[in-house]
């Protein structure tokens, strides 16, 4: 789960990070109203995405007049970064903050190194808009540093990592404090990231003028606080959906709609459809315990993508069991009716009963022998062949 930045850096704050306050706003007046707060002020687009500044979704505003211009702008505006895709984030709200001058961007994050059971501490002296270049070009300038996820995070390593990035000796203390801060934030509320970039370095010391934050959805359930800050604005319509259903669904941009059972089931059929030359449009797990009523809400998801050209049906019937699946599909298409073709692979427990609800639903479905020869009709089908 995503937050913006804004959230984040209230959360950092609570956990004794140096942030900036700031004010998040909806509309251009309430931003003319809080730029009256400071001489020069920034506004910040905040959309579940980086990237912001190259984008054009930060911009520095030289008195309240001027930052209510630019949030006439930037709000509602479709916001593209490389980060977003071609299609871009709609802007609903903007953070106004106070303008900083600042002597140094420095990078500084807590991830997750699930291989080795452990976090990572990144660090780099060249923070800022041009972190991915430095990455990919010099990660020498990227500094790692592991810690342990039971002991957490010690002060010697926060001195070590402060030497290998070059930062002043006065810092030192601040640095300490900031990691343990951020380490103690990922640990608590099961985060997945939190980044600061930039940390900036100040007259008065260190700031974290942009933070982002994520967690770990399947612990969400834990933190009601952390849930509560969850926009959903900024989520895929259907994946919100498919949550309130609970169901495993993630959008891709494929044309060939999947409806399956399991995760590793999931999986393969994925990539099956791609040796076969199609494209996914979602990775789809109806789970092992779905009621036919889970199963249409599913297949209303699918239907609801207008990329979907083809559904793909892959059932194992194990636990679950075919003919419930059969039937949920056969609700769902009643009610919504259905334009696309229909493949189907069903196997395992009453699979015949299965068979014999779709086939008598007057649905046109195409039946596969086994899964290469579903993936290979659903590809076809897809491209109108
Ligand atoms: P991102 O591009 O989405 O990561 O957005 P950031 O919040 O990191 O902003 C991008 C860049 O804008 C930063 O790297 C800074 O160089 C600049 N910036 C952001 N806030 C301030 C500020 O308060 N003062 C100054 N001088 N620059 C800022
Ligand atoms: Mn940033």
């Amino acid at each position: 789960m995503k937050i913006h930045e804004y959230q984040a850096k209230e959360l950092l704050g609570q956990y004794g990070a140096p942030v900036p306050g700031g004010y998040c706003v909806t509309t251009p007046e309430e931003a003319y109203e809080a730029a009256k707060n400071y001489g020069k002020c920034v506004i910040k687009a905040q959309i579940h995405s980086g990237g912001r500044g190259k984008g054009g979704g930060v911009k520095v505003a030289n008195s309240p007049e001027e930052a209510k211009a630019i949030a006439e702008k930037m709000i509602g505006m479709n916001l593209v970064t490389h980060q977003t895709g071609p299609q871009g984030k709609k802007v609903r709200k903007v953070l106004v903050t106070e303008a900083v001058a600042y002597k140094h961007e420095y990078y500084l994050s807590v991830a997750g190194d699930n291989e080795n059971a452990r976090l990572t501490i990144i660090a780099s002296r060249e923070g800022g808009t041009e972190i991915e270049e430095v990455a990919a070009n010099r990660p020498e300038a990227i500094v790692q540093t592991p810690v342990s996820a039971v002991l957490g995070f010690k002060s010697y390593e926060a001195i070590d990592i402060a030497d290998r990035i070059g930062l002043p000796e006065a810092l030192k203390p601040q640095f300490t404090k900031l990691l343990a801060s951020m380490t103690r934030l990922y640990l608590e509320k099961d985060c997945s990231l939190v980044e600061i970039n930039p940390l900036v370095e100040t007259d008065d010391g260190l700031l974290c003028l942009d933070a982002k934050v994520n967690f770990d959805d399947n612990a969400v359930y834990r933190h009601p606080d952390i849930a509560a800050l969850r926009d959903k604005d900024e989520e895929d319509p259907k994946e919100v959906r498919a949550s309130e259903y609970d169901l495993s669904y993630i959008s891709l941009d494929g044309s060939i709609g999947c409806l399956v059972n399991g995760a590793g089931l999931a999986m393969s059929t994925m990539d099956i459809i791609k040796s076969f030359g199609g494209q996914p449009a979602n990775f789809l797990d109806v789970g092992g315990s779905a009621t036919a009523e889970k199963v249409a809400a599913a297949f209303e998801i699918l239907l609801s993508d207008e990329n979907v050209k083809a559904i793909f049906i892959n059932i194992f019937g194990g636990i679950m069991k075919c003919d419930v699946i059969a039937e949920g599909v056969v609700t769902a298409a009643r009610t919504i009716g259905v334009k696309v073709p229909i493949i189907v692979r069903l196997e395992g427990t009453n699979v015949a009963l299965g068979k014999k609800i779709l086939a008598e639903s007057g649905m046109n479905i195409i039946s596969a022998a086994d899964m290469a020869d579903g993936a290979r009709k659903a590809v076809a089908a897809a491209a109108g062949r």
